[in-house]
């Protein structure tokens, strides 16, 4: 699925309608507690500027009403961290598509910035609004999408843009790039064997991965609270362990699609409380006892994954083996992000906890690709295509 990318178009003299995805974390005092986002986005905007073009960039932030502006949801502290961060003039419009917005694209000169006010201070972002999208499209002359966290979505700024937009160049940005060439491509064509490790809290949030995945790994690892659904499918004892018991007839019949590709661990660290000191007990895999839960996999199933993983061509990983924000119940999910770093292998991790799993243990460079977006990064393992992406020039 190969894009055509912003460097691949002449950008001198041009304005550079951007959708990023500044959609960062603030404290109550509006401080950014986290900027990678906007890190992230730099080198698409710095290309721009670089070769002589403007950039006119515009995101989301959080969930606002969407009947006009709201301080708490403003992108006037991204506005200000961007300027901090790039050596070119970065100019905050007050409005989305209103009168301050517009005398300032227009008085937009190159080598500079303009950053829309929060595009869902307006209600035909979410709405996916034509009206709305053309008067976005007017501030480009060329379209950049570099918002991965936002692609699987058809907001107005994803899709009605870019659709009005046609006949100019619409291309992705660095990052979407990337994320594409790792979540689509190396997926569609892995090197072997090709493992898939999948955890965290719920197996309804990652059925429809499972499913894809059957299909294309060599093997899959069930690690986190999902495995004590599929346990307690095959009739084993779970304890007071998380489990959805309304999907014990879908776990069933994923482990009869996955055959020998499906792995469940083989035993479990449990505790009698959800503490870091409570009484804790190694059990065989479905014999967790009453009165216990089970909070990460355990020693045997912890060596037998990493075994796996290092002899792997590929690995993607979403979802942590146990609750790794409570040692000692990190212990499954360290293992597993050591295997991956140890590991030659073209290594892939999406999901939000995985990735801050991985770089709690600093070994989030010793991975091939961290994903930036959960819900995209889900979206796309699962096999969906989006139209945001789909609608872009081809390479
Ligand atoms: P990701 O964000 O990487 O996709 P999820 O959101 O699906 O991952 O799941 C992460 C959460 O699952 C973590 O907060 C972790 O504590 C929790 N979790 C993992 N194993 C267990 C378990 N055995 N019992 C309860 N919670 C668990
Ligand atoms: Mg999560």
């Amino acid at each position: 699925m190969a894009k055509r990318r912003i460097d691949h178009v002449d950008v001198q003299g041009k304005a550079v309608l951007m959708r990023v995805d500044f959609n960062v974390p603030l404290d109550d005092q509006r401080h950014i507690t986290d900027d990678r986002r906007i890190r992230m986005a730099l080198p698409s905007i710095e290309s721009v500027l670089g070769r002589g073009g403007r950039v006119v960039l515009m995101s989301h932030l959080g969930r606002p009403k969407g009947t006009g502006f709201e301080e708490a949801f403003s992108l006037k502290p991204v506005a200000e961290r961007l300027d901090e961060l790039i050596d070119a003039p970065v100019f905050a419009a007050s409005d989305v598509v209103g009168e301050d917005a517009r005398s300032k694209v227009a008085q937009l000169k190159d080598g500079q910035v303009v950053l829309l006010e929060n595009l869902r201070f307006h209600p035909g972002e979410k709405e996916g609004d034509m009206e709305f999208a053309r008067q976005l499209a007017a501030f480009g002359d060329i379209y950049c999408n570099d918002a991965f966290g936002t692609c699987h979505r058809s907001d107005a700024s994803m899709v009605a843009v870019p659709q009005a937009m046609e006949g100019k160049p619409r291309v992705v940005g660095f990052l979407v790039a990337k994320e594409i060439q790792y979540l689509h491509d190396v997926i569609d064509d892995p090197q072997r064997p090709f493992i898939a490790i999948l955890g965290g809290a719920k197996v309804s949030d990652k059925i429809n991965v499972i499913r894809n995945l059957i299909g294309k790994c060599d093997r899959i690892l069930i690690g986190g609270a999902m495995a004590y659904t599929f346990m307690l499918a095959q009739g084993g004892k779970v304890g007071r362990s998380l489990v959805e018991r309304d999907k014990l007839d879908l776990a069933r019949t994923l482990l009869a699609e996955g055959g020998d590709v499906l792995r469940l661990p083989v035993d479990t660290h449990c505790g009698d409380d959800f503490s870091p000191d409570c009484r804790k007990q190694i059990v065989p895999a479905g014999q967790i006892p009453d009165g216990f839960e089970g909070l990460d996999i355990g020693p045997r199933t912890a060596a037998q994954y990493g075994d796996e993983i290092r002899a792997a061509g590929t690995v993607v990983w979403n979802g942590p083996m146990g609750v790794f924000e409570m040692p000692p119940f990190d212990a499954g999910t360290r293992a597993v992000a050591e295997a991956i770093a140890e590991s030659g292998c073209i290594s892939i991790v999406g999901g939000g906890d995985s990735a801050a799993a991985i770089e709690q243990f600093g070994l989030s460079d010793r991975v091939t690709h961290v994903s930036t977006g959960g819900g995209a990064s889900l979206a796309m393992l699962e096999g969906k295509t989006f139209p945001a992406v789909e609608l872009l020039d081809d390479a």
